[in-house]
């Protein structure tokens, strides 16, 4: 099929995962985080194996969680036929190997926007900090963010995994969109499990149907300039932003920007970036 694939990772959503520590236990060589680093690379493993039985030519795995700092994968275990993309840019908002020789985006362990009822470990990049997350004054998550970044380049997203409250999220915005279901959620740090070994067999049948389909899969190709918002917890986090040029203060909690490039949906604004003035 000569196409490429980007894989984008993250840890809540993947089969195995149903405890906060195994995503987040700030100690390297602790035996929680080791346990998650384990799960993300079979399910990842899992989703280059679909993505090659589908004839893809090349697969660009992208380890999406930040409190790896790009050392989530184990790589002696990771399959290797997959291109490791590495963030070396100083730019950390940029999601360096996406670009226009990409075919399909892939999400791997994906979780539910902030705010998900029964939606595990679900937030919008802060777990406690930020309430809401818009886009043109809709409410989304990181999928959409991941979908928008990949519309810049014309390129769909076809496939994600996560529990069924993110494969919920997945299908309400991309209709085309396949999903494998991980797990069930039953509150913010519990869930109920799916066998691990059934799902990944899942992922690796599902992404390479999802690949396969030849109807025109949706582009998130959005018009700009994109208005983003966010009601923070707390208002000091809406003091500080309201303090760049270009930031709008709506209420004590809430500030709102526009950004003039989609690739900038990560870019918060700082004195280093700053969104554009109205
Ligand atoms: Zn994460």
């Amino acid at each position: 099929m000569n196409i490429i694939v980007y894989i984008v990772t993250d840890m809540e959503g993947l089969a195995g995962i149903d405890r906060w520590e195994q995503c987040y236990d700030l100690d390297d060589s602790s035996a929680n985080y080791k346990y998650g680093r384990e799960q993300l690379t079979a399910d990842v493993n899992a989703a280059v194996a679909g993505c090659f039985d589908a004839g893809a030519r090349e697969v660009r795995v992208m380890d999406g969680h930040g409190r790896n700092r790009n050392r989530g994968f184990i790589q002696e275990k990771l399959d290797r036929r997959a291109t490791s993309v590495w963030l070396s840019s100083h730019d950390p908002t940029r999601l360096e190997g996406m670009d226009e020789t990409v075919d399909a985006v892939a999400m791997i362990g994906q979780h539910p926007m902030a705010g998900t009822l029964h939606g595990f470990l679900d937030h919008t990049q802060f777990p406690k900090e930020l309430c809401r997350f818009l886009i043109n004054g809709q409410e989304h998550g990181e999928l959409s963010q991941q979908a928008v970044y990949a519309g810049h380049f014309g390129v769909p997203v076809v496939f994600a995994s996560g529990d069924e409250a993110l494969c919920e999220e997945a299908r309400r915005l991309l209709p085309d969109i396949t999903t494998t279901a991980t797990k069930e959620g039953t509150g913010w740090e519990t869930c109920r499990l799916y066998t691990p070994e059934t799902v990944r067999a899942n992922i690796r049948r599902d992404i390479a149907a999802a690949l396969r389909k030849t109807d025109r899969p949706q582009v998130w190709r959005m018009a700009l300039p994109i208005e983003i918002t966010i009601e923070w917890a707390w208002s000091a986090w809406a003091d500080r932003f309201s303090r760049i040029p270009g930031v709008q203060r709506l209420n004590a909690r809430t500030v709102r920007w526009k950004i003039g490039d989609a690739r900038d949906i990560y870019s918060w604004p700082s004195i280093k970036w700053q969104p554009l003035l109205e």
